[in-house]
């Protein structure tokens, strides 16, 4: 389980689960967390699903999760107890006290069935005290069916269930008498009706065999059809403002449901709920139709989010070439840019980063120009203990921000200082990490050798920049000597002290202002300090 996802889908239902592959299958990162209660569980059997017909149900959520593996979406056993907007997602608390983020929520928590009050009812509930014909009406075709009078629904469910058996019996408990009408409705086609409390069921050889009432009379029947009250609302629900409120059927109270439009979008933005807790009368492959809606309008509103981001960062790729430059190497300039709204950077790490210390045993690393903490963050992630200098106080409080929702603040040393001026402790990192530092040559130089000398015998210095070959094409760079060559900065290392691991110009595909592709290239050093006193810090992680 990572800590930030495009998804959260909460609950494991058909509808949870089908939500999750409609995304797994855009390439979203997804993760499912699963409190394992699906609603039907005490079933012996599922219906009316096709290529499912008959088998328990736990077979189709089985077939979901070997799916959903496929697909490397991982389903996490437990209890998701809140969720709250954080920037532009949310952060969600599982019942343990973990938090992951995610930029949308897909809530599938199905609804909870709440019996009629009776005696030894809820023990026989899915198995022959029943609610739906359509799920196990068939299997008690025939039959001698009750029907237990709870509420307004009962002449609706006796005439379903006359559709599978001539010996059905209402009764009608607490209810209101039936009107004239409904009372002949029912006598037209032969269903019963006894009056009376109902005080509790007769077993036998874990067998339904009859109804008893309060007067003592048994009424012999095999199976029970009740009207659970149905309930979608749950205190997580609740936590994002999401209160159920009350479903009617037919004119009648049917329930409590969470509303939201046809494809599954809640009042709450960024929130998405599919299956039982929004449409109380879906069944199982509705539930999971619904699921694959609403996971395809996630997918839709992801990709608009996105296509908003990219024209940002092309608006404020073409701001930035109308800068002055030569004010890129102030304090002052970047304080401005991290005190105007909106994120500057991905929050993704830097590629070469991910790239060339992912397989490197963490240890100290030292992120130089740590900007919105992206670098770090990920490093800390991953077991590094970070130290992150920027000479901007803004850009480190955004970092920080991020470090305490990520939960990292402990893994994490945010260093105010101007690192023209600053000279860290020698042989101090088992990482030393630098990307796109530039200023002119003169205050570059004598930076790298002290970055070089921060770093601890069998530690890695990881150095990268613009390629000055970046200004043949159209990703404007402005006109200034402050870019380099992994070559140049090689030539100042002292071959006796460093292995140079990596010297090149890299490739990576980008877009320039106007929207069009274009090829770049960073120039990439990687060296690793000699010495056999640190040397098991270059073991790789297998
Ligand atoms: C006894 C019975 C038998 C049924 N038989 C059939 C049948 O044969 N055919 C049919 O089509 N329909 C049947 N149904 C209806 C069927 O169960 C529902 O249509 C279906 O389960 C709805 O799917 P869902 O994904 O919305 O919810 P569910 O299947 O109920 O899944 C919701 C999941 O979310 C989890 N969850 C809830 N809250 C949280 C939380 N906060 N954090 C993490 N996880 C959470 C739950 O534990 C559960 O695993 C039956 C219903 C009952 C009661």
């Amino acid at each position: 389980m990572d800590n930030a996802y495009d998804v959260v889908v909460v609950g494991g239902g058909p509808a949870g689960f089908s939500g999750a592959l409609a995304l797994a299958r855009s390439l979203r990162s997804v993760l499912v967390v699963d409190a394992g209660e699906p609603r039907n569980a005490p079933a012996a059997h599922l219906h009316n699903y096709l290529g499912f017909d008959g088998r328990p149900p736990a077979d189709l959520l089985a077939a979901g999760r070997v799916e959903l593996a496929a697909y490397g979406v991982p389903v996490v056993a437990g209890s998701v107890t809140s969720a709250r907007p954080q920037g532009d997602g949310f952060t969600v608390e599982l019942g343990d006290g973990t938090t992951v983020s995610a930029r949308r929520l897909l809530l599938a928590t199905g609804l909870v069935d709440e019996l009629p009050d009776v005696p030894g009812l809820p023990e026989r509930w899915g198995r022959d005290v029943l609610h739906c014909p359509y799920c196990h009406g068939y299997e008690v075709r025939g039959r001698a069916i009750g029907v237990l009078a709870t509420g307004p629904m009962v002449a609706h469910q006796a005439q379903l269930f006359r559709q599978l058996s001539p010996h059905v019996t209402v009764f009608l408990h607490d209810s209101p008498e039936p009107g004239p009408e409904q009372r002949l409705e029912l006598g037209a086609r032969g269903i019963a009706m006894v009056e009376g409390r109902v005080s509790g069921l007769e077993v036998v050889g874990d067998r339904l065999t009859g109804v008893r009432l309060a007067s003592g009379t048994v009424v012999p029947v095999e199976a029970l059809v009740v009207a659970p009250r149905f309930v979608g609302g749950s205190p997580l629900l609740d936590s994002l403002g999401l209160p159920a409120v009350p479903v009617e059927m037919n004119g009648q109270p049917f329930g409590d449901a969470v509303p939201a439009d046809p494809g599954g979008a809640t009042a709450v933005p960024g929130v998405w709920v599919a299956g039982n807790v929004t449409d109380l009368g879906a069944q199982l492959i509705g539930a999971a139709a619904a699921g694959l809606k609403a996971g395809a309008m996630i997918n839709a509103d992801l990709v608009a989010a996105d296509t908003r981001a990219a024209l940002a960062v092309l608006a404020s790729m073409r701001a930035w070439h109308q800068h002055d430059h030569t004010r890129m190497f102030d304090a002052d300039f970047w304080e401005e840019r991290y005190r105007a709204p909106g994120a500057i950077w991905s929050g993704q790490p830097n590629a070469v980063l991910a790239a060339e210390v992912g397989d490197l045993v963490p240890g100290t690393a030292l992120d130089v120009g740590s900007g919105e903490g992206g670098d770090a963050l990920w490093l800390a992630e991953r077991g590094w203990q970070v130290t992150g200098v920027d000479f901007a106080a803004a850009a480190l409080a955004r970092a920080a921000a991020q470090a305490e929702t990520a939960g990292l603040t402990e893994r994490i040393e945010w260093v105010h200082a101007d690192v023209t001026a600053w000279t860290p402790p020698p042989r101090r990192f088992d990482l030393v990490s630098a990307h796109f530092l530039h200023m002119p040559h003169e205050r570059l130089r004598p930076l790298f050798g002290r970055l070089a000398d921060a770093v601890a015998p069998g530690g890695t210095l990881l150095l990268v920049g613009h390629h000055p070959r970046d200004r043949e094409t159209t990703m404007p760079r402005p006109d200034l000597p402050v870019f380099f060559t992994a070559e140049e900065v090689a030539a100042t290392l002292d071959p006796g002290q460093w292995a140079i691991e990596i010297v090149e110009a890299r490739p990576r595909p980008a877009v320039d202002p106007e929207g069009r592709g274009v090829t770049i290239h960073d120039a990439v050093l990687r060296a690793r300090r000699r010495d056999s006193v640190r040397s098991d810090n270059r073991q790789h992680v297998a």
